[in-house]
Parts: structure tokens; sequence; C-alpha cells
């Protein structure tokens, strides 16, 4: 098998704030299908070694960034996983990149040092091990392409943008910490408005890009949502490719989720259950006519949280209901916490991160929405079709690529999935929760739908081949 290193700051089922953890951590499984073996290098925070079945070290550096480092190569489930002990960098409480004070300050080195590792392990090798490639991920994973090429390495390397609006971006000062050149201090190389991105760096030297979904890619390169490093997109054009998301079928299918009573497209009837289960969880009405909403998510303006109020006025007003679960700004818990108080036994809200509950929201909810201002690829809409959650999106990156929206042409064709807004603002989101009411209130129509939804093909293999025959042209160049 070839081989190929996988860098990125979190992994399923080690670490995870995003999606960009369920990606890494679907990854090995299904390239190993491809003839690829791949390893995920990722920081051994607080804990991640203990759960890590027969580690061996395989490599380490008296001074990475401050203090001294291992990486440890062990197993979870299927996974092979090298993760960097760097107890300076790495053994503190509160979560991967911050704690109640707020973002660490040395998040630049402590990625930096992750990328440096992995680097050294691309192109010494560990032990017997060597990749024939090396996969990064966002602005953590991105200093690993670009220390291989400032080192003059010719290692094939490839960097997946799972989102642009995180770079990476510190002051000019740390170049010496970061163990940055000079010469590549310029708008060309790793340079952005004075400062340094590390994102920027990953872009530039990477062989390949790749983003979570064509859409996304395209909107790059048109100039939205870049960031000020959509001229960077743009000027490699020529290597950028979208390469869709898939959902992990060992995490999340219906039928043998631990979290809920089991169902299928041809046996939907344990839905009901789940669905009655999920509003006694939140408190809901006993009798909810309408549709069941559910909202899982991040809540920050990326996610379209302001414009929720006049959707969910909409759909109460339609005899439905929406149970939310997120954290994130204060302004945005806050809107939806008076959501709550505005709406009791119709709209209930939890704050806070909880896995386990958001699998039993997809499988006792009708629909989920999904209002991004932007999205990359986007999970949850993804989730929500697999388990005949239908999704309630806005038109725009991996939700309109993959929610085939409601209209006269679709229904007839027998081809509609959800329902698909536009343009992302308030009064377009009302009018798509009304037409997903009426949707509703049509049995026939709704359980073809989900039916149709939960037979979609979501799984890693069409997208695993993608990256597979990347890595092969990577390789052959
Ligand atoms: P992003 O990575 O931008 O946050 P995605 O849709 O790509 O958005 O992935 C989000 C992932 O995080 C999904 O797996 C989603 O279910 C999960 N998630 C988000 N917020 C929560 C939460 N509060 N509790 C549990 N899971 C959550």
């Amino acid at each position: 098998m070839k081989r190929v290193l996988s860098v990125a700051s979190e992994a399923v089922p080690l670490v995870k704030t995003g999606g960009l953890a369920d990606v890494v951590g679907a990854l090995p499984e299904a390239l190993a299908g491809q003839g690829w073996e791949m390893r995920v290098m990722l920081p051994a925070y607080r804990g991640v070694l203990d759960r890590l079945a027969a580690t061996t070290v395989v490599w380490s550096d008296p001074d990475l960034f401050g203090g001294p480092a291992e990486v440890h190569l062990g197993k979870v489930g299927t996974m092979e996983v090298m993760a960097l002990n760097a107890p300076h960098l790495y053994d503190r409480a509160g979560g991967p990149y911050s704690d109640l004070h707020g973002d660490f300050g040395d998040n630049a080195e402590r990625f930096a040092a992750l990328c440096w590792a992995a680097a050294a392990v691309a192109r010494e090798g560990a032990e017997d091990w060597r990749p024939d490639v090396l996969h990064a991920h966002d602005w953590q994973g991105a200093l690993a392409p670009a220390y291989l090429r400032y080192a003059g390495a010719s290692l094939p390397s490839l960097i997946t943008i799972h989102n642009m609006a995180f770079q990476g971006r510190v002051g000019a000062d740390k170049m010496g910490a970061l163990r940055l050149p000079r010469e590549a201090f310029h708008r060309d190389g790793y340079e952005f408005w004075g400062d340094i991105s590390t994102l920027k760096a990953g872009l530039t030297t990477a062989d390949a890009i790749t983003t979570v979904s064509p859409r996304y890619a395209e909107e790059l390169m048109r100039g939205e949502y870049g960031q000020g490093l959509e001229g960077v997109i743009a000027a490699r054009a020529g290597v950028v490719v979208g390469i869709l998301n898939g959902i992990d079928d060992r995490v999340w299918n219906p039928e043998t989720d631990p979290e809920c009573i089991s169902f299928s497209a041809t046996n939907i009837s344990g839905k009901s259950k789940n669905r009655k289960a999920l509003q006694a969880e939140f408190q809901l009405e006993k009798k909810i006519d309408g549709p069941l909403v559910i909202l899982v998510s991040r809540l920050t303006a990326q996610k379209g949280i302001d414009l929720l109020p006049p959707a969910v006025e909409e759909l109460v007003a339609r005899g439905g209901a929406l149970a939310l679960l997120g954290s994130g700004d204060s302004w945005a818990e806050d809107l939806v916490r008076g959501l709550a108080a505005r709406f009791p036994g119709r709209v209930g809200v939890r704050i806070g991160y909880d896995e386990s509950l958001s699998h039993r929201m997809f499988a006792g909810a009708d629909a989920v929405l999904v209002p991004s201002r932007f999205e990359p690829c986007g999970l949850t809409q993804l989730y929500g079709l697999r388990y005949g959650c239908l999704p309630l999106v806005s038109a725009v990156g991996g939700l309109a690529d993959t929610v085939i929206g409601a209209s006269p042409a679709s229904l007839a064709g027998q081809a509609a999935t959800g329902v698909v807004f536009h343009p992302v603002d308030a009064l377009a989101l009302r009018q798509g929760m009304r037409q997903l009411c009426d949707l509703h209130a049509d049995r026939r129509i709704w359980t073809a739908m989900m039916k149709r939804a939960m037979k979609s093909d979501l799984g890693w293999s069409r997208s695993a081949a993608r990256y597979a025959a990347l890595y092969e042209r990577l390789l052959a160049q």
C-alpha cells in the first residue's frame, strides 16, 4: 500500500470541535479501500495518549518549540494515530484551542510544532514508515507543506481547506519563533497584510489544494468568502479541486445508531418513537402537528443564527417546533435563549456541545435547519438526509451541492430531498420555512422525500476515490 500522512488538529473519535474532525477521522478507513494507508498526526492533547492502544515512540526531538517532544504511534479503532506528545504545548485543561479564559496565546507555536514534526517525519521517516504524500488540513496543518517546501524537500503535498475564514494570522514578530524563512515573507509567500498567515503559507507551497465541496471552490475563485485570500486561490486555480465530504457510516447510520430506535428507508416506523422521545427531552408540547425542526451548530454569524426569528415565528404559527443545540458567540446564545423564552413548549434550546444528543436529534426530527451565510461543505445537512430529517438550507457551498431543493420540477422528477432558499436573508429563510411546512403537511410527498433522502449516496467511497486519484497524480508528477 502507498502511504499518506494526514496532519490535523482534530480527529474523531479523539477530539472534535467541528466538521474537520469528522472528515479527518473518516478518511483513513475510506482510503484503505483505495489502496492507501493513511496515518493521522495530531497533538497529544491531555488524555489523548490514554485512549490509544499499544503505543510506541517512533520519533523524538529534544527541543521542539521550547521543550521535548515524542511521536507516539498507536491505534484507536482502525485508525493509526501519530500523537505528538509535547507537554509544554498540549498538556493543558480546556479544548484544543482555548480554555475558559479564551484562545491560548501560543496557538501559532502549538500548531507550528505539529507541522514541524509532521514535515520531519515526512522527510526522514519514523522508524520504517515514510509517507509518499503529505495531506494537511486547514491553518493548523498548513505549515507542514510549507516547511517541506522551504527545506527543499520533493515529497508531494496537498492542503484541504475546510474553512477559509480561519487563516492562522499572527504578527510578523513571530517569524523566528515559527521557524519561517525571511525570504518567503512577501505577498507571494506567507506574508498577509504585514502579518504571517499560516494558511497562506500552505496555499502557496502545497502541490495541490482541495476544498470540501466543488461549489465552495468556485465561490472562492469568484472572490467570494475568501476573506482576503481569494487572490491566492485564483492564482493557483489550476491545482484547486473540490471534493465533497462524505459521512462515516459507522457513526451516522439510523439502523445501527445506539442512541435511537432503529429505522431505515424501508422501515421508518421507529422514527415516530424517536420523535416522541425528542419532544420529551426538549420539554416540547406533546402534540406537535407541524414539523419538528432541529438546528445543531456552532452559534456564530457564519451559521446565520441572526436570521432565525422570523422563520421560527412562521414555524410556530404553523404548528411546528424547534429543538436547538449549540454554543458559540454570546449574542447568538442570547438570541436563541430569547426564542425559547418567547415560545415555551415550542422552542427548546440546549447551550453546549453534546455528541450523543445530536444523534437523538437527527433521529427524532422531521427537518434540520442550516441557514449558513457560507458553508464550505456542511455535515449536518448530510446527517439529516441520512436520518430522514429533511434539510432546509441556504443555497451556498456544499449545502447547494448536496441538497436538491423542492420545486415543481424536482418534485415531479422525484429528485427533491429538501428545501433550498436564496438569497441568504431572513425573508428568504422565512419563505423556505413556509415551503417546508407546506411540504410537511402533505404526508405522501413528505414521506417520499424522506425515503429518497435516506437512500442518497452519502458515503465516503466516491470522494475517497477522488482523493486517491489526486494522490496518484501528485506522485506521478
Ligand atoms: P463546522 O465545521 O463549520 O462547525 P460542519 O457542519 O462541517 O460545521 O460540522 C459541524 C459538526 O459538529 C457536525 O458533526 C455537527 O453535528 C457537530 N456539532 C456542531 N455543534 C454541535 C453541538 N453543540 N453539539 C454536538 N455536535 C455539534
